[in-house]
This record gives structure tokens, sequence and C-alpha cells, in this order.
């Protein structure tokens, strides 16, 4: 069984070791290998796997994935192989494993909080590359957590963190494991590993921890939303969190230059311009309303058809509410019938007071249907002259 070195120091970087086991993956190019110790961390609890290279004498080998076997043995996949028997150097990504802990860290302490404050258990981590999310069983079943409640985590796990708390892990014997008042039963029963984050938080885990909550940096909670009957709470720490907070700090004054406003007035501003756009958007389209049934007008009739008036247009294109509105102004009229193309939308309407079956003819030219006095569709330019000709033939 591969000897874990980051049980004792999580921020072990390097470290040299003799490969006990070497083995061609699955995958052409990609090798296995074991070492007698290492402090590379293999995927296990939601934390990913570190990356790093092994050096040997004759060259060094990339690790691009680790992952520990039912026995207990690490496996390194590598680039190269490496024979069994060679001493070796490693060298582990320290900042993707630190960015891994504070995750993990403000994980525990988020958990911990969750439960302390709101009776709520903490069902699994998943930390992603961009934010990292826990699905929490609340009381009652709740799904979400009020804005008042995340404010209050936030500030709990913050303040805890500034406290700079011991964060401690070891094997305890049955007697003192049985005796410690843990967040949840551990699931394993032999080499059961307990992570104390000061006195705020006591739980099993085999992960890698910051060495002090201090270095967890900060908490955001970045949302909340229903999951499978939970609440998923999303989150970053550390320098994801500064991350996240350069990046939306660039997004709100990129959106107050554009809307010259501070930024702690840009919701007010942005709903002054909503306000604005819509009113312009409303006098465009009595404007255009105006123009589309000035046309309708133009193109009308009166002696096509012995009944009614009788309108047909195309036109290349026209905002769908300004169509809607110049059709309902026209056919409120008595005696008129209207066969209206715009682009490829088909509108064929007539008076109340004119007998002539819109829905089937709109059908009869193109695709659509509706009632006898409008119908709606679709069809090319041309299917407003070929109904003009149906109408003038069939109802003269
Ligand atoms: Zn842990």
């Amino acid at each position: 069984m591969t000897e874990r070195l980051y049980y004792d120091d999580a921020y072990l970087w390097e470290f040299d070791a003799t490969v006990t086991a070497s083995a061609e993956g699955k995958t052409p190019g990609v090798y296995g290998i074991t070492l007698d110790r290492s402090a590379f961390y293999p995927t296990s609890g939601g934390q990913p796997f570190d990356t790093g290279v092994i050096r040997f004498d004759g060259g060094e080998a990339r690790v691009t994935d680790v992952e520990a076997d039912r026995g207990g043995e690490v496996w390194h996949l590598t680039d190269r192989q490496i024979p069994v028997g060679t001493k070796v150097h490693c060298v582990i990504d320290g900042e993707r494993r630190t960015d891994h802990m504070e995750q993990h860290g403000g994980e525990h302490m988020l958990a911990g909080a969750i439960w302390e404050k709101l009776k709520g258990m903490t069902i699994g981590l998943h930390l992603g590359a961009e934010e990292s999310t826990i699905d929490v069983e609340l009381p009652e079943g709740r799904t979400h957590l009020t804005d008042d409640e995340i404010r209050m985590l936030e500030d709990t796990v913050n303040e805890r963190i500034r406290l700079d708390a011991p964060i401690r892990c070891w094997f305890p014997g049955k007697e003192e494991l049985a005796s410690l008042p843990l967040r949840k039963r551990p699931t394993v029963t032999e080499h059961v590993r307990i992570v104390a984050m000061g006195d705020f938080e006591m739980v099993a885990c085999g992960g890698t921890h910051p060495s002090s909550t201090g270095r967890i940096g900060m908490i955001k909670i970045i949302g909340v939303i229903p999951a499978k009957g939970k609440a998923r709470v999303s989150f970053v720490c550390g320098g994801r969190a500064a991350k996240l907070f350069r990046k939306y700090m660039a997004c709100a004054d990129k959106a107050g230059a554009a809307l010259s406003s501070p930024v702690d007035k840009l919701s007010r501003a942005a709903n002054e311009l909503k306000t604005r756009l819509a009113e312009a958007e409303r006098k465009a389209r009595v404007y255009e309303t105006a123009e589309i049934l000035g046309k309708i007008r133009a193109a009308e009739s009166r002696y096509d058809l012995r009944i009614a008036a009788l309108s047909a247009v195309t036109l290349p294109e026209g905002d769908p509410k300004a169509v809607a509105a110049a059709v309902s102004e026209y056919i409120a009229e008595k005696g008129k019938i209207l066969l209206l193309g715009v682009g490829e939308r088909l509108t064929f309407a007539r008076s109340a007071d004119v007998k002539a079956d819109m829905n089937e003819l709109i059908r009869r030219v193109g695709r659509g249907g509706g009632r006898p006095d409008m119908a709606s569709g679709a069809g090319i330019p041309e299917c407003v002259g070929v109904a003009r000709k149906i109408l003038m033939t069939e109802m003269k």
C-alpha cells in the first residue's frame, strides 16, 4: 500500500520515492506507476487529483491523472514508462493543489455552519473547474435558502476563517473515535481519518486541507438552486473568490461606463434605460402602424370586388405588433378585405360584414389557418397575388 505523504503534510510539494509497479495503460502513450510513498492526491471525496512531474535518471514524466485502487495503491498516470525500482524525485503542481485545498477546506466550513445554524446535512461535494457545489438536505424538505440565510452563512464562515483556527487531521483509536462529536458518521470503519477545523467542524475525511482556517482565504456563496429534493449551494473560496470579484468588478465597471452610471446606481440606470426604450419602441410602433396602414389604403381598390374593397399588399418587413395593429385598424371599418404579406408572413383578414372565408383562402395558397375573418400563416409574397386572383374569380 502506498504511504500517503499528504496525510502528514498537505504542503509537501516535492518528495523522493521508488517505483514499485509499472504498467502500460489502456490508452496508447499512457502509463501507470505506483510508488512506495507519494504526496500526489488521488481523486476522491469530490477533490480532484494532483498533477505534476516525476523526474528520474534519464528523463521526466508528466503526471496527468492520479487514482487509488481498492487495495489502497495510488496509481500515477504518466506520459512515460518508468521501470520498477527506479529512484524518482516528484514535484506536485502546488498552485493547483492549493486551490483544491482552499475549495475543499471552505466546503468543510460551510457544511459545518449549515449543520450548526440550519440543521442541514451536506450530502456531497463537487469541486468544479469554476465553482464548487454541495447538496444540502434541509429540514422539512426545503430546497432553497433565503438571502438572509445565505448572508448569515457567509458571515459565519468568513469570521471563522479570519480567526485562523488550526486545522488538525489524525487517525483516532476506536474508543476515541466513538467519543468524537462528528457532524456525520463515517462511511468507512477501518483507518478512519478525522479532520477538525478549529472547534467549528469535525468529520471523517481523507482529503487534503489547509493547515489553518485562515489559509482558506474567504468564501463567497454564488447561488442556491433546488436539485433532486435538496438545496444545491454553489460557492468559491480563496484565490477563486478574489478572481471572481475581479471579474464581476470588471463587468460592473464596463456596464457603468456604458450607462454613464456609478456602479452602485447601475440597476436604477438600467431600469431607467429600459423604461425609455419601451417608450421609444411604443412611439416607433405608432409611426410604423400608420405607415403600414397608409400602404394598405394606397393599395386598396374598390373596383376589384363587388362586395368589398380589396387591398393586396406585400411588404419586405415590419414589426409584428405594428402589422397586427394596422390590420386590426383596417378591418375595423366596414367592407374591407386585406391580403397582406410581410416577408414570408401572411395575414388575410376581412371586416365583420364581409362574407369570405380567410381561413379557407390561406390554406389554398400557403401554410397556416385561423378564423373565417382572420387567418395567418407562411408563404412566399406571390401567394398574395394568387389569393387575390382566387377572390376576384370566385366573388365577383
Ligand atoms: Zn476534507
